[in-house]
């Protein structure tokens, strides 16, 4: 096995990797998971965020460096406590939502803003037939798979579709995650 790390893929076609000026990989199959990028619409935008990436730097309270826009989800690279921002998770997108509203309302009052801290509740990942969970909160194993990791990956889809279209969507959902 060869692993590579620190390199960026330039292009790819039906055959080959090709990595920096030089390297040339073949594959047979590729897993892509290149990261997140901001959008394109972003690029031109005049407010503080990554050049490469066009991610918009905001605070904790979702602030940028323009007191009129506010930032979240995967376009924003949300200060938090260490090096790293919030994760580009759906997990992380939702709970800063609750805070970035309250405080697009306390903006707006002049209120003093709140200062969100991403709090992880874990991973659960599914693939095909499969899940396996991870750190869940409030869950005495650490790791495992099986039906109670599948359940718990439809249940938390099923909250999702709840939260945003009611418990009856969500019941109809059920039998096709
Ligand atoms: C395959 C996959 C699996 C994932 N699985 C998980 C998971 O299991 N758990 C987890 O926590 N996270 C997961 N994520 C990450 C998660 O989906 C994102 O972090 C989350 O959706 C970010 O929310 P958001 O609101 O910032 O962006 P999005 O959900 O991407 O919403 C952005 C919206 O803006 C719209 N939009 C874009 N450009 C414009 C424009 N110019 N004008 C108007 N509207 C525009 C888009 O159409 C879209 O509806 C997954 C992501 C992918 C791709």
């Amino acid at each position: 096995m060869n692993i590579k790390c620190g390199e960026f893929i330039g292009e790819v076609d039906e055959e080959t990797v090709y990595i920096g000026d030089e390297d040339e990989l073949d594959y047979d199959v590729l897993v892509w998971t290149g990261g997140i990028t901001g959008r394109d619409c972003m690029q031109d935008v005049a407010l503080d965020k990554d050049e490469r990436n066009h991610r918009v730097h905001a605070e904790g309270n979702f602030r940028t460096d323009d007191e009129h826009v506010f930032a979240i989800g995967d376009s924003a690279l949300i200060d938090q406590p260490g090096d790293q921002p919030a994760p580009p998770t759906a997990q992380a997108a939702w709970q800063a939502a609750e805070v970035a509203g309250e405080n697009l309302a306390r903006a707006a009052r002049g209120q003093p803003l709140k200062t969100w801290t991403h709090k992880d509740k874990g991973t659960v990942v599914s693939v095909g037939e499969k899940a396996v969970a991870h750190d869940v909160m409030n869950m005495p194993i650490e790791t495992f798979g099986g039906m109670p990791a599948k359940l718990l990956k439809k249940a938390i889809a099923a909250r999702w579709i709840n939260d945003v279209t009611g418990v009856g969507r969500a019941a109809k959902a059920w039998p096709d995650m």
